[in-house]
């Protein structure tokens, strides 16, 4: 196992499910379907074996694999799709098995693939399946575009090394091939300002600061939250809450503002796809911009650059998740 990489957005993964009542079944183990919106793998196992999903020396997790033409996703009337995934994975060469992940997109059938008639009710079934999951429904050849509206994918360099050729020993099995990425290790970017405690991120655009929450917050996001923004026109002040986001279990989370200034520009995107907060946090899922009063004199206080980053991470991992996220907690109302 080598170092774990971490990711700053969700991972693009395509699957294959099995159709039911306008449902998506796992092709294996297929009792209950995949829930709208997020899903937490558990392991089958886990009162034997005591391990959170997903393990390497299991093979519990969400799956995904890497390439939507992988040969293992066609076949019969296995519906194809992609997820974006998140939380903690384990990694191998050709796709993953991860903690979190959602449904982003259907595949329209393959023309080949049923007769007529079977294609149309398939269709059909289709359509309102992805209406269940609030997902569109897209030609095979745009699935990956539309994947990568919800994630990135995994950098090949973070793949782990392919097997050695063949020698006259037993096949290496899968458990040696990949590694484990371990929340909240995530890999955040270190040309933004981080505000450690409260999770906020600000980054100068042009003459505005752009601002957000970071990678770590997604730990207590609800995967689909709601978000209340003050609105442009009106005065931010440093430390005050300029958002409130609906977090896991019903809690509150106050998104503080990095800088003081006027807010200029709220995010379109939050209107209708808030879950960006959680898949791509320093992308598409900025918050507000803000026309600053003093840039210098606000971020002087943040953390930036590689050792921000490494002070951010080892701020986390060092304490529990209470203590890490105490300073996020909206006041009700
Ligand atoms: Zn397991």
């Amino acid at each position: 196992m080598t170092a774990a990489p971490d990711f700053v957005e969700a991972v693009v993964g395509y699957r294959a499910w099995a159709l039911r009542h306008d449902r998506l079944y796992p092709v294996t183990y297929s009792s209950s379907p995949w829930a709208v919106g997020e899903n937490r793998a558990t392991c089958a196992l886990r009162k034997s074996t005591g391990h959170r999903a997903p393990d390497l020396a299991c093979s519990c997790g969400l799956y995904g694999l890497f390439e939507h033409t992988d040969p293992r996703l066609r076949g019969g009337r296995l519906v194809l799709g992609a997820i974006a995934a998140w939380g903690e994975m384990a990694v191998h060469r050709t796709g993953f098995r991860a903690e979190f992940a959602a449904v982003t997109a259907l595949a329209e059938p393959s023309p080949r693939a049923e007769t007529a008639a079977v294609r149309r009710t398939l269709r059909e079934e289709l359509g309102r399946t992805a209406a269940t999951y609030g997902v569109p429904v897209v030609p095979l050849e745009g699935l990956r575009e539309q994947a990568l509206l919800h994630g990135a994918e995994l950098p090949q360099a973070a793949l782990p090394a392919p097997p050695a050729p063949p020698r006259r020993s037993p096949p290496p099995t899968p458990k040696g091939l990949g590694w484990l990425a371990r929340p909240p290790l995530y890999r955040m970017p270190t040309d933004v300002h981080h505000w450690i405690e409260r999770h906020v991120w600000a980054h100068r655009t042009g003459g505005l600061a752009t601002i957000g929450v970071a990678a770590p917050m997604r730990t207590v996001l609800s995967y689909s939250p709601e978000v209340e923004r003050e609105l442009v026109g009106t005065r931010a002040e440093r430390g005050e809450p300029v958002a409130r986001i609906t977090g896991r279990e019903g809690r509150l989370v106050a998104v503080a503002a990095p800088v003081s200034g006027t807010i200029v520009e709220a995010n379109p995107l939050m209107e209708v796809a808030p879950h960006v907060l959680v898949t791509q946090p320093y992308r598409r899922g900025w918050i507000l911009r803000i026309s600053p009063d003093d840039w210098q004199r606000d971020t002087s206080a943040l953390v930036s650059g590689a050792a921000g980053v490494a002070h951010y991470r080892n701020f986390v991992s060092s304490r529990s998740r209470a203590d890490a996220f105490a300073h996020v907690e909206a006041e009700p109302g």
